[in-house]
C-alpha cells in the first residue's frame, strides 16, 4: 500500500515536471510522517525515502531515535516551533520550514551549535489564521538575518488555504517562487534562498508547475 502510493507520487511528480520540462530530481519528496507511527515511517524508509517531517518536537524526537539504524534520513521540522522548545529540537534537525519571527530566529541563534537550514515561512495569502510573515516584510526580515550566524536561509516556505481553487494556487505557488526568486537574485551569504517549500498531498502537481524545489506530502503516502 504504501509502495503502490509512494509510486504514484513518484509518477505524478515526473509527470508534473515534464508539463514545465523539469527534471524530477530537481523536486524533494518530504514525506510527512505526522500522523503514522513509527513502523509505517520505517517501511517508508525500506522503500527509499530519506526526507521525513513532524511538526511535533517530542514525536520527531523519539521517531528520530527509534529509527537511529538509518542514520542518513533527513529530519525536517514543519510545525510552529515554540521558543522553549527551541534547545530540545535544533540541533537535531536538517531543515526548519517554518521561521516567521526574528525572536525566534535569535532563539535559535542562542542554542544551534552550527548554522541551521530555514525556510522562511510566508502567508502568502494574508489568511489571518495563517503562521508566516507577510509577503512585503520578507526583503526586510531576510535582510535583519545576516546578523544571526546560526541562520542559514535556505528558501521560502507557504501553503495554500484549504478552499483554494487551482487558479488561486498557482497564483499563490507562483508569487512565492518570484519572492523567493527575489532574494536569492540579491545573493546574500547567509540567505542563498535558491528553494522553496511549497505543495502538499492535494497541490504538490501545481507547486511543481510553479517550480518548487520541495514538496510535503503526507496523506497522500498512506492512505487507503
Ligand atoms: C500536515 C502538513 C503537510 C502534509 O499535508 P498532507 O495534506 O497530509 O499532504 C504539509 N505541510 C505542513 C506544514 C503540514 O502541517
Amino acid at each position: 500500500m504504501i509502495s503502490e502510493n509512494l509510486h504514484k507520487i513518484q509518477q505524478e511528480i515526473q509527470d508534473s515536471c515534464a508539463l514545465v520540462s523539469r527534471q524530477a530530481s530537481d523536486v524533494h519528496l518530504v514525506a510527512v510522517t505526522k500522523s503514522v507511527d513509527t513502523s509505517m515511517t520505517q517501511t517508508l524508509l525500506e522503500n527509499g525515502v530519506r526526507d521525513c517531517a513532524e511538526n511535533r518536537v517530542e514525536q520527531l524526537l523519539s521517531k528520530k531515535q527509534a529509527l537511529r539504524n538509518y542514520p542518513d534520513v533527513k529530519w525536517h521540522f514543519i510545525g510552529n516551533l515554540q521558543r522553549r522548545k527551541v534547545k530540545s529540537i535544533i540541533n537535531e534537525i536538517d531543515y526548519f520550514h517554518a521561521l516567521d519571527s526574528f525572536k525566534l530566529a535569535q532563539e535559535i541563534q542562542k542554542r544551534a551549535e552550527q548554522p541551521i537550514n530555514c525556510f522562511v515561512e510566508v502567508n502568502v495569502s494574508q489568511e489571518a489564521s495563517k503562521q508566516g510573515i507577510s509577503p512585503e516584510e520578507v526583503d526586510s526580515f531576510i535582510q535583519d538575518l545576516a546578523s544571526l550566524d546560526k541562520i542559514h536561509v535556505v528558501g521560502l516556505m507557504t501553503m495554500a488555504p484549504i478552499d483554494a481553487s487551482s487558479n488561486e494556487r498557482h497564483q499563490l505557488f507562483k508569487t512565492l517562487k518570484q519572492l523567493q526568486q527575489r532574494i536569492a537574485d540579491l545573493q546574500l551569504t547567509h540567505a542563498p534562498c535558491l528553494d522553496t517549500s511549497m505543495g502538499m498531498s492535494n497541490d504538490f502537481s501545481e507547486a511543481i508547475q510553479e517550480g518548487t524545489t520541495f514538496i510535503r506530502v503526507g496523506t497522500a503516502l498512506f492512505q487507503e
